[in-house]
């Protein structure tokens, strides 16, 4: 138990984080490009902040949150997802007194109850953007526009973004009365999750995973057949944004977000693997959370996409992520006597910019090169007592096998090597 992490949970060892690194890199550099900041918001909140905020008819509310008292008996949850701690920094900090819009982002660990299996863990990690303070449909088509640009940048192939418009409370209203006269027939075979959502939220059998109720909603009204002209306006002008980014889309009548704050545009973008179909990424405008959260009536979109599902979407897809931490040097060195010199060395190099590694281990000359050839290293030097006296030795380029002599100094050596 005690060697064993929690189930659900994982380490990023070596042998991946610098995988996660690339990605991050690729993140925090798109979001520059995109006028986007970051905001780090805390592991836990309180938790009425999610039941709010997530909304307390969704599985994550209503299953998957861990909870907890704290000792001042106030109830805590760890962030199940990352827009709740957001809209709450954007009030808390009165971020709408800014010059708006207010856009950020977060890259940070979620927290989920939920059955582990292979993209499905109980901590993972989030990527998401907010766009604060813009109802223009501009805004959805960028918003959509992030993802999908890095998700190309990565090199993953075989993409769909899918749109729908899920209207604004006022169009959704009669429209929950039509779906609940279409769906009362079948109640009976609802499943008992979906019979709970008939009044509560009925919205949100469309999305139901289980076949039977995928089956009961085929030819169920469709919510994009009666937003009002409003909702409808701002959904073409959003397709026309995405046209002219060049964007392909797909209109998905059965996205649904399906509470009363989500308005409007909801996507997803979904890759089609060999062996999985998953949604990596998704989406949409909350006009209404600002508001429901305690802040004033302020406009907002975002999205989320889980880090560990991209990268099993690459790995399926082959992409290689370059290993940018392989070290430049080895330094291997001939008896105790020179390891002073050694660690100099290598301590000039990496003020340099160079990255170097020696020995510290006390190993052969021999075991140290069959090291540095383990490590992957580009260039190696071995320092005995002649190279220390004359300052000069032979700098090795371990790939073609080539010896060069070089002053033994940190800049010459830099300098060879860059
Ligand atoms: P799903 O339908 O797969 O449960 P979701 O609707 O719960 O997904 P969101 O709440 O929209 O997912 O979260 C955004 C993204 O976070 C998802 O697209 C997915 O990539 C990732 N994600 C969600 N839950 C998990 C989890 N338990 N483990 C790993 N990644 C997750
Ligand atoms: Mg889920």
């Amino acid at each position: 138990m005690l060697t064993k992490a929690p189930k659900g949970t994982m380490d990023i060892l070596p042998e991946n984080s610098y995988k996660w690194q690339y990605i991050e890199e690729e993140i925090r550099k798109i979001c520059r490009e995109f006028g986007v900041s970051e905001v780090r918001t805390p592991v836990f909140e309180h938790t009425e902040l999610f039941q709010r905020g997530v909304g307390d008819t969704t599985d994550v509310v209503e299953k998957e949150m861990y909870t907890f008292n704290d000792k001042g008996d106030r109830s805590i949850t760890l962030r199940p997802e990352g827009t709740a701690g957001a809209v709450r920094s954007f009030i808390e900090h009165g971020m709408f007194n800014n010059p708006q819009p207010t856009k950020l982002y977060y890259q940070i660990s979620c927290y989920r109850y939920e059955k582990p299996q292979a993209g499905r863990y109980r901590e993972f990690h989030q990527f998401g953007v907010e766009y604060f303070g813009t109802q223009s449909p501009s805004a959805d088509a960028e918003m959509i526009s992030l993802p999908w640009t890095l998700y190309k940048r990565l090199g993953l192939k075989k993409l769909t973004v899918n749109i729908n418009s899920i209207g604004c409370p006022k169009c959704r209203k009669e429209y929950n009365e039509k779906l609940k006269a279409y769906l009362k027939p079948q109640y009976d075979q609802l499943c008992d999750t979906c019979k709970n959502r008939y009044e509560r939220n009925p919205m949100r059998i469309l999305d139901c995973k289980s076949s039977i109720c995928k089956d009961i909603v085929k030819n169920a009204p469709l919510l994009i057949d009666s937003i009002c002209q409003e909702c409808s306006d701002h959904f073409e002008e959003v397709k026309k944004y995405l046209t002219v980014m060049d964007i392909p889309f797909q209109i998905d009548p059965y996205i649904v977000r399906g509470l009363d704050y989500y308005t409007k545009t909801v996507f997803e973008i979904v890759a089609q693997n060999e062996n999985s179909n998953g949604t990596i990424c998704g989406g949409g405008r909350y006009d209404g959370l600002v508001e429901e959260l305690g802040g004033g009536s302020v406009p907002a979109c975002g999205f989320a996409l889980g880090m560990e599902r991209l990268l099993l979407t690459m790995e399926e897809q082959g992409i290689e992520i370059p290993d940018s931490h392989k070290l430049d040097i080895y330094v291997g060195h001939i008896g105790e006597n020179n390891s002073m010199f050694a660690q100099k060395l290598v301590a000039d190099l990496r003020e340099c910019g160079i990255c170097a590694e020696r020995d510290h281990l006390g190993r052969s000359v021999k075991a140290q090169m069959k090291y540095a050839n383990k490590l992957g290293v580009k260039y190696s030097v071995i320092l005995g007592d002649d190279e220390v006296a004359s300052g000069k030795a032979r700098l090795k380029n371990m790939y073609e096998g080539v010896e060069t002599e070089i002053e033994l100094s940190a800049q010459a050596i830099a300098g060879h090597i860059n």
